[in-house]
Order: structure tokens, then sequence, then C-alpha cells
């Protein structure tokens, strides 16, 4: 039964993960993963529209075959990115649901709503998983959920960190904070295997999920978990070797009955779907066969696959795995013979593949196996709203930001950077900047963030002038550039002209294709909407069972009984109309079948009665 809700509840840890989310609570000093309402520990990140409603989760995944171009799903690949960014072009190729330019080149998802066309953008999307997350655990915990921490794969951008803050924002949660998912599942490691620490261990977390991939190198002792490096591929994961399965595939249905399947995008969510299965299964036997009926014009399709030629399909994209790893020993200047725990968590490290060569990397080194691959993170991300809370005290957490960041600079864009990547957060550093010509009398603060010499090999996070610069010859005017990054991982910038006192800043948050705070309140509104729909199409379906059930219940009572006469006639016309009414009116209000439902009753209760 469905507890009442009181009060404001504790503050919960949500994995926000490509393909599935997860949430737990810290309760009863344990951290308690919860179940959705379908028993599962994990709920799918998709969100689907139909023509009378709005589904969420496992309802949303069950049904992407029949709607697959209203049905959204892999919306982490999207957010805080740009439209014309090429990880997004090639994505767009394979996703069934329409993806188009929006203002500041930010990507909108266009889907089609109970009949009208609407467009939405990535955080209202993520926002409606966050949304379930946090009523899954209201369901659990009977009270209202307000606060949470989200995680974020470590090597996310800053615009990446904004969105998915908004998204929270969207969703009605406070978002205490953003942490990493490799930290997240560190935290967990540290908790959970607190008897086997004995002095500093060097811990490497190797994170990789359905989308992303993120490496950190973590320092643990008694009670501090530091995070030391991070490096990651933020486009890389799972559904990279679905993606790779399906194009096999479609070559070799193609190959065999000369059919090109890449247009139908039904077909095409069909043999994703099955592929993904694979996988799993290739992970723990040598060979399985993938079959689909009525695949595409009629034909079935069935094709063995074996595990190797699987890895074969993927083995660039398992070396490229290996980069990071080294990429974070290297930036913490430590030999892997140092590495005491390899901790192996989200779902794709199940493949055997992916576990040898990490294996190999170490030379031979057992991984840990013993932290759940998909709850960890999740598992992680309560424990620090518990810290947040006040109601757990014994760890501490010292996180890096992972990419560095940094101003363009001279006529050759070159980045010059303020805040190294693997810089302790929160930081705040400051740099002098000069004019770069004579009598400049404005300067644009061109803010970016990556490793590369180049800024346009860099990702842009945003821009600020400072004017009214009085003349001077090139280089004598400073302006005193000030970056800081709060414990999100969250970037302010600011710069002041020495001289005059002439000043100007930016939150980053405030740089193009981030929603303003106008945009956010209107999709609040619109959040609130969506749920007094769902709201009511529950109330309908629930009414509409009620009366279905009443009226065959009835029609099987008075059948049954030996009750004959002129109510016998009457009740049982009364039956009919309503089921008539029934088939003719599926859509119709909550009220009108409680309505319904009434008059029905009227009817029968007293003749039941007297029987
Ligand atoms: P996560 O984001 O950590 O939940 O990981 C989800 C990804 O892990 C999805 O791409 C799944 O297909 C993948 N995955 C889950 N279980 C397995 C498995 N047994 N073998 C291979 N991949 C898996």
């Amino acid at each position: 039964m469905r507890m009442e809700r009181t009060g404001e509840g504790p503050s919960i840890g949500i994995d926000l993960g490509t393909t599935y989310s997860c949430v737990g609570v810290w309760l009863h000093n344990r951290v308690e993963i919860i179940v959705n309402d379908q028993g599962n520990r994990t709920t799918p990140s998709c969100v689907a529209f139909t023509d009378i409603e709005r589904l969420i989760g496992d309802a949303a995944k069950n049904q992407d075959a029949m709607n697959p171009t209203n049905t959204i799903f892999d919306v982490k690949r999207l957010i805080g990115r740009r439209f014309s960014d090429t990880s997004v072009q090639s994505d767009m190729k394979l996703w069934p649901f329409k993806v188009i330019p929006g203002a500041d080149d930010k990507p909108m998802i266009a889907i089609t709503y109970k009949g009208e066309e609407k467009q939405l953008a990535p955080e209202e999307v993520s926002s409606m998983v966050l949304v379930k997350m946090r009523e899954i655990a209201e369901v659990f915990l009977g009270s209202n959920i307000k606060n949470a921490v989200v995680t974020v794969p470590a090597y996310f951008t800053d615009s990446q960190r904004q969105a998915t803050k908004d998204a929270g924002a969207i969703a009605g949660l406070n978002v205490m904070r953003i942490i990493n998912e490799p930290t997240a599942a560190a935290i967990a490691y540290g908790f959970l295997r607190k008897e086997s620490i004995v002095g500093a261990k060097n811990v490497l977390v190797f994170d990789l999920g359905g989308g992303t991939f993120d490496v950190s190198l973590l320092t643990i002792e008694e009670g501090k978990i530091e995070v030391k490096t991070t490096a990651g591929i933020t486009h890389l994961g799972g559904e990279d070797f679905d993606n790779r399965m399906v194009n096999h595939f479609m070559k070799e249905f193609k190959r065999k009955f000369k059919k090109d399947i890449s247009k139908d995008q039904r077909a095409l969510r069909r043999l994703r779907t099955a592929c993904e299965r694979t996988k799993r299964i290739l992970s723990t036997t040598a060979q399985t066969t993938v079959s689909v009926d009525c695949l595409f014009e009629g034909i079935d399709f069935q094709m063995t696959l074996t595990r190797a030629r699987f890895e074969e399909l993927n083995m660039d994209l398992f070396r490229e795995c290996m980069e990071p790893v080294e990429n974070c020993l290297r930036d913490a200047k430590m030999d892997k013979s140092s590495v005491d725990d390899v901790v192996i968590v989200g779902g794709s490290t199940r493949i055997p593949k992916v576990q040898q060569m990490l294996q190999d990397f170490f030379s031979g080194k057992e991984l840990c196996k013993s932290i759940n691959q998909d709850e960890a993170v999740a598992y992680g991300a309560a424990i620090q709203a518990a810290i947040l809370d006040g109601r757990f005290h014994d760890l501490s957490l010292l996180d890096v930001t992972p990419l560095s960041l940094g101003l363009e600079t001279g006529q050759e864009h070159a980045m010059t950077v303020v805040i190294p990547r693997n810089t302790r957060i929160p930081t705040k550093k400051e740099q002098d900047f000069c004019t770069g010509y004579d009598n400049q009398e404005a300067v644009d603060f061109l803010v970016y963030q990556g490793e590369r010499a180049r800024t346009k090999d860099n990702n842009f996070l945003g821009k600020f002038e400072i004017t009214g610069i009085p003349p001077a010859p090139k280089g004598s005017v400073k302006f005193n550039v000030c970056f800081e990054i709060d414990a999100n991982g969250i970037l302010r910038v600011s710069a002041e002209e020495k001289s005059t006192g002439l000043k100007n800043k930016i939150t980053i948050s405030d740089c193009d294709g981030r929603l303003s705070e106008e945009q956010i309140k209107k999709m609040i509104q619109e959040a609130e909407k969506y749920k007094a729909e769902d709201e009511e199409h529950k109330k309908r379906s629930q009414a509409k069972n009620a009366l279905e059930n009443y009226a065959y219940k009835m029609r099987d009572t008075f059948e049954d009984s030996k009750f004959s006469g002129v109510d016998k006639k009457n009740i049982h016309d009364s039956i009919g109309q309503v089921m008539e009414w029934l088939d003719r009116n599926q859509l119709a209000g909550s009220d009108e079948f409680q309505d319904k439902m009434e008059e029905l009753e009227n009817i029968c209760s007293p003749v039941i009665d007297k029987m």
C-alpha cells in the first residue's frame, strides 16, 4: 500500500546514468538502494510520450519498439552539448527520435505528445528521469524528498555539470552537490571495505557505463578519500558496443536478404534491444544466437555471434579504454605497481575482454569486483548526501577538476591555462592579463576548458567583456582575472582592471546554450503540468479499471444467480449499456468513469442486498 507522505525526508543520492539510473538513501546506518515500482534496483533513463500519456523508466522502455520516435533515451549524451558538436551529429544518426537545432546551437528533442508537437531541452528530459527517481524514493520513504546529491561523469565539462544541475532544479530538487561518479564509487568502496583499509591505499576506479567512461586514481586512508587524478572519455560506453553490433547485423542482413533496414526506426530499435541482450549474454557464454521475429518486411532474423567476433568488432574501443588509465597514472606520477586495488564499476565492466585487458595492464592483478557494479555510484552518492545532511561523519572527501580551464589569448587563439587539470577543488586562482594592442578600448574574455593548445580544439564555456578602458599603449593596462571552482566543479570567472577598478564577471552559467532563470522557471511550471497530467491519467486509468471490473463482476453475479424477473432484464441492459459506453469512451475523464460507476452501483447494489 502507498504510504501517506509526511514532512520532508532525508537527502537522497541519485546516479543519473546514460542508460540506467539508480537511487539510494542512508538509513539505519547503512545505504538502502531503493527498488522501483517494478521491483528493479535500477531504472531505465528513458522517457516516452504517447497519444494519451507520458511514461518514464521501465514503462517507457517496454514500449520503445512500438513508439520509437517518441521514446527518448541517451539524453546524457546531449545534455550540456551543442547541436553542432560532432558527437551529437553522429549520435543523431543512430537515434530514432528527432533532434533539431534550437537557439544558441542548443540541441532540442522534437516529440509528439497527445497529438501535439513539442520541443524539449535535454535538461527537461533529464529532469523527468530525476522526478521518477525522486518518486521511487518518496514511495519507499513515505515522505517528500527535496534534497539530492546527483552524480556526473568525472570527465563532464562545466556546461554538462551546469545543465545537470538545471535538470535537478526543473525536477523541483535542490541539488546539494554534484559529485563525480568514480569518486562516488570510491566512497562506496571506502565505506564497504573500511575493515580492510590499513594505512593509505592507492585505488584506481575504472568506471565504464552505458555512455561514459571515467578513470580516477585515489588515495584512501581511514576516513579520508583524496582524488589524485582523473581522466576519461565522455562519450564511450556500452551503447557504443551495441552500435557496433547493430551495424554488423545490418550489414549481414543486407548481404543475406539484399534489404536495407537502416531507415526503419522500429526495426532498428528492435534490433538494438536484441543486440544489447546478446552483449550481456556474451559476457557469460562464448556464443549465442540473436533472433528477432519479423524484423523487416516479414523476414525473421536469426544469426549467431561468438564472443570472439563481438570482441573483434569492439577491439579499438576496448583499447581506447586503457588510455585514460595510463593518463591518470602519468598525471599522478605513480607507477602502476603502486596501485593497491583496481575497482571496476559500471555495467560494461562485466565484459570479460575489458576485465582481461585491465588485469593484463596491471600485470595480472586481481580486480576488485566486490562492489556492486550497477549500484556503487548511487551508494556513494547516498553516503555523500548523508554527509551533507550531517547524518554521517566518518568520511571526508577531496576531489579534483578533470579538465584545465583558461582564457583565449593572442592572435593565434592560444589556450592560456589558469587552473590546470587535476587541481584540488574548491579552488581559486588569479592571474594577470594585459591589453593586446595600443589604445584598446574593450577586452573580451573568452573562457575555455580542455587540454589542447588552441582554443578552437577546446570546449568554449562563455565570455564577458570589459569596456571603457582609457587609451594606453599595448600591454600597459593590466587585468586581474580570477577563476573560482566550487565543490560541484562549477566555475565562476571575474576580471578587474587594476588602475580604474573596471570589473566584470560571469558564472559560466550565463554562457550560450545554458538555460536562463526565466526558462528554468517556465520548465518548472511545465513539469508541474506534466505531473498533474500524469496524475489525472493515473486516476482515470484506475477509475476506468474499477468500472470495467465492477461491470464484469456484476454481469457474472447476475448470470450465475437464480434470480429472475423485471429487475434482471433491467440490470442486464444497464450493464450492457455501461460496457458499450466504456468501449466508446476509453479516454473519458476520471469523473465520468466515477459517475458511471455510481449509476451502476445504484442499480445493482439494492438488488444484491435483497438476494
Ligand atoms: P551503467 O550505466 O553502469 O548502468 O551501465 C549500463 C551499461 O552496461 C549498458 O550499456 C549495459 O548494456 C551494460 N551492461 C550491463 N550488464 C552487462 C553485461 N553483463 N555485459 C555487458 N554489458 C553489460
